[in-house]
């Protein structure tokens, strides 16, 4: 319909300044109060029935903000903002732009009543680039007073303020972020055993002394040792033994469900706990695990004895019941090892 003019070339340094446009993350965001306060206050200033806040995109220019314009964006190559961003340090006037080259066949000029007058101050972001303008429009011919040039330019910085407030507010919020990462991490390492990735024993109190109450039954609890786990050790080496810690605690894992809790209680000593589970479930499972365990491709083989309490109704935490698995181990012990022994009953 209408030939449109293209700007001549991009600007020097157009990545950098869509960059720094897009660290403001303000594209396609809600109005806010203090951006319409501003074009409101440019378009009476200037006495214009039009004002935006208009931000330069990679082939469009978007409006955080509009008084007296009822589209939110324009494809980039007939904005005029384009032209006024090239000279950040400059407001751009165009008196009547039926008479300006750069704009006479520009639709916006034809459409409607038609953009007949522009003045546009840069917006610069906090890092120096020209992301778009505060500008104010008419539709007929005119001119701007000095100190109604000097008002815009003003509330340029004001709207140049807001998103270097804005820019600051998101580094603090993802400094925020990336703190409660650090700090979730390091209360997760804080709380693992580093050679077998199970829980540690402190992390384990921790767990036991905020659990006073009454747990939901059934619940079992284990404690399991390696059998002649010093032998190995003085027999094979220090490295060996870590091995199969840590073999014995993947083989832990893989037979455990998802509420189920695995613990490096001690050297060679590992609790669990399997909430839903009564005695002769966790033999069974126990039962798998010796198996398990029996057929690990490993330096030297190796077995473990157990023992298995019921938490009972009434209990309050897991304390009694860990105590009675811990005697039903050592039982194990004494009747002969690689063996698994329930809690006395009663
Ligand atoms: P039992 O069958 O009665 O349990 O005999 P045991 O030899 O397994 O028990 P004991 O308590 O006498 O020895 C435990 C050994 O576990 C002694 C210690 O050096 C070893 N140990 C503890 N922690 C580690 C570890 O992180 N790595 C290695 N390689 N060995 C460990
Ligand atoms: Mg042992
Ligand atoms: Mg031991």
């Amino acid at each position: 319909m209408h030939p449109m003019q293209e700007p001549e070339s991009g600007p020097v340094g157009e990545p950098q300044r869509q960059a720094a446009l897009d660290r403001l993350q303000i594209l396609d965001t809600v109005p806010e109060q203090a951006y319409d306060d501003l074009t409101r206050v440019a378009a009476a200033m200037c006495n214009a029935p039009m004002a935006l806040v208009s931000l330069i995109d990679r082939d469009r220019q978007w409006f955080k903000s509009r008084y007296g314009i009822d589209f939110a964006q324009t494809e980039r190559c007939i904005a005029f903002c384009d032209y006024a961003i090239r000279v950040p340090q400059q407001m751009l006037v165009v008196s009547d732009t039926r008479r300006d080259p750069r704009f006479r066949d520009n639709p916006l000029v034809h459409l409607g009543r038609g953009i007949r007058f522009y003045a546009g101050v840069p917006l610069v972001s906090p890092d120096g680039f020209a992301v778009g303008t505060l500008c104010v429009l008419d539709s007929r011919p005119r001119r701007l007073s000095k100190l109604q040039r000097d008002a815009l330019e003003g509330l340029a910085r004001q709207v140049s303020r807001l998103l270097e407030l804005r820019l600051r507010n998101l580094e603090l919020r993802e400094a925020l972020a990336e703190r409660d990462r650090l700090a979730h991490q390091l209360a997760k390492l804080a709380s693992t055993d580093a050679l077998t990735l199970l829980r540690n024993r402190r992390a384990f109190d921790v767990l036991r002394a905020d659990q006073r109450e009454a747990p939901t039954l059934p619940m079992t609890v284990v404690m399991l040792d390696i059998d002649h786990f010093k032998a190995i050790n003085d027999t094979h080496g220090h490295a060996v033994g870590d091995q199969i810690l840590r073999r014995l605690a993947d083989t832990v894992r893989s037979v455990l469900r998802r509420d189920d809790e695995a613990v490096r209680y001690g050297g060679e000593e590992f609790a669990l706990v399997l909430p839903g589970t009564d005695g002769e479930g966790a033999r069974i499972l126990l039962e798998r695990l010796r198996a398990q365990v029996a057929s690990l491709r490993v330096p030297v083989p190796f077995t473990f004895s157990a023992g298995y309490a019921e938490v009972r109704p009434g209990e309050s935490g897991i304390d009694p019941a860990l105590a009675r698995a811990d005697a039903a181990l050592y039982a194990a012990k004494a009747n002969g090892r690689d063996r698994i022994e329930a809690a006395d009953a009663g």
